[in-house]
């Protein structure tokens, strides 16, 4: 069966650019996806897709008629669409169907569906609609959510230590496997977070490093009695490393440039493992849920 990979994220963190690069890598190995566009504020999307919520809303009309702020405009854009969703489902699933919808066509069956997500995370990921457009995905299809990270905006402890957290917090809300993707590689490795993630010492190592330096949190001299040693930061730093380490044994970890392309194949090596991991551990438990 088709996957579906669901891109969520921070804002500017490079979904849509990451959307674009894995559609062009299909398209070369000559496997196309089938692409949804779930932003609709976004003014160019780079890619073409096959079903774009913006072919049918207009969110600066919605806005208008229900009197909202951008925000609202684009939650409610994106609370009409879920109505439909039945539809998109059933379109999707004649498209990927293993038997071609007529002999003389030689389409191939689709194996990816590539879903690109709002700018801002939090509309999607912590709204009713955002809800049912995922488990109704996942009910018919292995999902996996992609968890696109901006690399040289999380290197410092701090804010690494943030983004990990947001990413344990989607992962509890989704009960989805997770692929954590490190992007801008081009501008800065993953290289650190993949040690930070595999090795507590060298974390603490770095905690230790920022506080000394007077750069722990981001602000210039606040380090005294803030850093991993000391204080009740020191403790709870402490307490949620263990605690991200049971999470980061559940996820598949990848650094990628969206820009130039590097380390795209070991993306969809992760894809492979996670949608294995979807049949065996997660569709049993969403259909006890159910
Ligand atoms: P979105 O809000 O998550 O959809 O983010 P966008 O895809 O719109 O990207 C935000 C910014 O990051 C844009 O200026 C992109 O050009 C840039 N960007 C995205 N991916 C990469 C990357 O791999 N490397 C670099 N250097 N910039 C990137
Ligand atoms: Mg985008």
């Amino acid at each position: 069966p088709p996957v579906a990979i669901v891109c969520v994220g921070m804002a500017g963190s490079g979904k849509t650019t990451f959307t674009q690069r894995i559609n062009s890598y299909l398209h070369s190995k000559r496997e196309p996806p089938y692409v949804i566009n779930l932003d609709p504020a976004v003014r160019n999307v780079p890619f073409e897709c096959n079903i774009d919520i913006r072919d049918s809303l207009n969110y600066k009309e919605v806005m208008r008629e229900y009197n909202l702020g951008p925000n609202g405009g684009i939650l409610t854009s994106l609370n009409i669409f879920a109505t439909k969703i039945d539809q998109i489902i059933n379109i999707l699933e004649k498209r990927t169907a293993i038997k071609p919808e007529s002999p003389k066509v030689k389409t191939k069956p689709i194996k990816n569906i590539i879903v690109d997500t709002p700018g801002q995370i939090e509309v999607f990921v912590w709204s009713a609609s955002g809800s049912i457009l995922l488990d109704s995905l996942a009910s018919s299809f292995p999902t996996v959510i992609a968890y696109i990270i901006d690399t040289p905006r999380t290197s410092s402890t701090s804010t690494f230590m943030s983004n990990m957290l947001y990413a344990c917090s989607i992962l509890y809300k989704t009960k989805l496997p997770m692929i954590l993707v490190f992007n801008k590689t081009d501008v800065q490795d993953a290289d650190f977070a993949k040690e930070w993630m595999t090795d507590f010492e060298a974390f603490q190592t770095a905690l230790k490093q920022e506080e000394d330096s007077g750069s722990f949190g981001g602000r210039e001299g606040s380090g005294g009695g803030l850093g991993a040693g000391s204080g009740y930061m020191g403790s709870l730093l402490n307490s949620m490393s263990l605690m991200l380490e049971e999470f980061y044994r559940h996820l598949s970890v990848v650094g990628v440039s969206s820009m130039t392309g590097q380390g795209i194949d070991n993306f969809f090596k992760a894809v492979n493992e996670k949608a294995e991991e979807f049949e065996r551990d997660y569709r049993p438990e969403l259909e006890k849920r159910r």
